[in-house]
């Protein structure tokens, strides 16, 4: 069926059969939290810039509304399809419950190449995806986001047309938005950010510090990846080696990050940087490092490579980069792996603060934003590491539990309508 073929999904479905295991969950709670609330598929047409119609398929699943509006970002990408946008849509009700946010999990997507659109293509296709979902969305039911292949202004282009169909400004609708149409201060950085804050928690659990004999590996120098890099760079750390889709650069001396971010955001390929060694992707996840930060997609470390990876600490950047027999076998080698759930959820936490603030129409200090975001994960990972060492499980398992844990609370509390 296709909802269940995507290895990803497997995998969340296997993750969470087993913390329900562990933790002796409901298993009706469990049968329910299998499949998704609300799965929509929409046709998207749009005029191409030579005059012919082209249509595109869209999604948009909504796993799970307990705690709160849907929460989840917008995929443009060719692999996106129904299965693997319900597994996503699944995580991030597991975010959004481990870190105590009031929202569910959701995802959405088109099935495209954004690099092969113009730009008024990707508005196009951008304003005719929020009006097919738009009965489904909206500040109270499902908040979208940014995600491969989206940005800001993908956002915008969101906001609008959803405003121009209520006629008014409508802030809430979606996060990730640039400044000046309600978005957040520090939202770029978030999700790199916690995960540069996951790694100090980590670090300070394994009694070391980050300094610069401390040598970090990122696959993937995206909307993630950039931002953690800075912050672990600032803090002294050696960035050794980053990567995009096209290959990877090395410098055992440390790269100068700012250098390639400047590279990076000129829309230039990273195989064609100057004055460094270049290495394949595959090579980057195998280096001798003390951190290697997977950043880019899911499925990257598997049975086939689980066995070569050398770094000590593993930050999962990217949403399921590790499959589930890399955790177990990583983990046994006393590998300290920091879920994705926790790891990147920093970006859903300071998309939380946008929708409040958008909700409020009264905006925060960066200040304020880095502190909340910072205590909030600190409270997460420490609830982790208390799981961890409760049920002797390593984290991912812990995270799963965690987050399960406050869903069953939820939902047995909610009850089951009509009953
Ligand atoms: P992005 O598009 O900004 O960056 C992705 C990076 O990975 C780019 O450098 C790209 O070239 C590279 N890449 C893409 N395909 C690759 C491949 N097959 N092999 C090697 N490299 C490849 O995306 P992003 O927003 O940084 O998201 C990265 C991951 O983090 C995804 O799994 C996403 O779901 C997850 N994530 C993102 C956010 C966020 O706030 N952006 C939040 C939570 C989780």
């Amino acid at each position: 069926m296709a909802l269940y073929h995507s290895p990803l999904y497997k995998d969340a479905l296997a993750q969470l059969e087993e913390a329900a295991s562990v933790m002796k969950a409901d298993p009706n709670i469990i049968d329910r939290l299998k499949k998704p609330k609300r799965a929509i598929q929409v046709s998207v047409p749009i005029r191409l810039d030579d005059g012919t119609v082209k249509t595109f398929e869209g999604y948009r699943v909504q796993h799970n509304l307990t705690l709160g509006p849907g929460k989840g970002g917008i995929r443009y990408h060719p692999d996106v399809d129904l299965s693997e946008t319900t597994a996503l849509a699944m995580l991030m009700t597991f975010k959004c419950a481990l870190v105590g946010l009031p929202l569910g999990g959701a995802k959405g997507g088109v099935k495209v190449n954004p690099n092969e659109l113009s730009r008024q293509e990707l508005q196009g296709l951008t304003r005719r995806f929020a009006l097919e979902i738009g009965p489904f969305v909206g500040p109270d039911k499902d908040i979208p986001a940014p995600d491969i292949g989206t940005d800001r202004q993908t956002m915008a282009w969101f906001m609008d047309t959803y405003s121009q169909i209520h006629g008014y400004a409508s802030h809430g609708v979606v996060t990730g938005k640039p400044i000046s149409v309600g978005g957040s201060l520090g939202r770029e950085e978030a999700t790199g950010r916690g995960v540069a804050y996951c790694i100090n928690f980590a670090y300070d659990r394994m009694d070391k510090t980050i300094d610069n004999n401390t040598t970090i590996a990122i696959h993937g120098f995206g909307k993630v990846g950039m931002p953690a890099a800075v912050d672990l760079a600032e803090q002294g750390a050696k960035i050794v080696a980053v990567s995009d889709v096209s290959g990877a650069v090395y410098d055992p001396d440390g790269l100068d990050v700012l250098k390639l971010i400047n590279w990076v955001k000129g829309r230039k390929l990273l195989k064609d940087y100057h004055g460094v060694e270049h290495i394949t992707n595959d090579e980057l996840l195998e280096l001798d490092v003390d951190v290697l930060i997977p950043a880019a997609i899911d499925g990257v470390i598997t049975k086939k490579n689980m066995k070569n990876i050398k770094a000590r600490l593993v930050a999962e950047g990217a949403n399921g980069p590790l499959t589930k027999e890399a955790v177990e076998y990583l983990s046994e080698k006393d590998v300290f792996i920091i879920p994705d759930i926790l790891c990147n959820a920093g970006g859903v936490i300071v998309s939380y603060f946008e929708w409040v603030q958008g909700l409020a129409h009264f905006f925060w200090d960066i200040d304020q934003i880095n502190k909340t975001l910072h205590n909030i994960l600190k409270n997460a990972f420490a609830e982790v590491v208390k799981k961890s060492v409760h049920y002797k499980v390593d984290m991912k398992k812990a995270a799963m539990i965690a987050a399960l844990a406050k869903l069953e609370a939820a939902m047995k509390l909610r009850g089951l309508f009509p009953g």
